[in-house]
């Protein structure tokens, strides 16, 4: 039978480099750095994307989409996300909420934490209070020129969620 809900855990980091816009949660941030990576390096949209895919127990985005595949080259995170959201709705489920937390010297993320909830919310269909971010700067770690995204997901059968069917229609604020 079924499991009537899912966890799902990713976790990503990308090094700081320097000629690309900084992108985290799909929204674009004023900075003088960026995240460097094979794609457009957005950390947060990564960890979603492995968190659901870990929590139906698909094959990882690094496994789905290689970096050696010059196709993703700069591409836009976002599709990595639908891959994931794809798979989790032909399996049954959908998304009860999603929780993360980054860890980054800078820029400070609580200023655009609210537009970055909200477009991360749109991109999973989701209401915007189902997105938790937190940031942390990196005390003692040694990552100051990295920035980690930890990410946690619910996932719910979706024949026992009242909001499986509209979900997609709701959008974040
Ligand atoms: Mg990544």
């Amino acid at each position: 039978m079924k499991p009537a809900h899912r966890i799902g855990f990713g976790w990503d980091s990308h090094e700081f480099v320097t000629g690309v816009p900084l992108k985290i949660g799909g929204v674009t941030l004023a900075h003088s750095k960026g995240l460097g990576g094979h794609s457009d390096g957005d950390v947060l949209l990564h960890a979603i994307t492995d968190a659901l895919l870990g929590a139906i127990g698909a094959p990882d985005i690094g496994t789905l989409f290689p970096p050696s595949d010059p196709q993703w080259k700069g591409a836009d995170s976002a599709v990595f996300l639908e891959e994931a959201l794809k798979r989790v709705k032909l399996a049954g489920y959908s998304i009860g909420n999603v929780d993360s937390s980054l860890i980054l010297l800078a820029p400070k993320i609580g200023p655009q934490a609210g537009n970055i909830r909200g477009h991360v919310a749109k991109l999973l269909g989701i209401s915007s209070d189902c997105v938790g971010l937190k940031a942390k700067t990196p005390e003692g770690i040694g990552t100051d020129n990295a920035a980690i995204a930890n990410v946690v997901v619910l996932l719910e059968q979706a024949s026992a969620s009242k909001k499986a069917a509209p979900a997609k229609k709701k959008s974040g604020s």
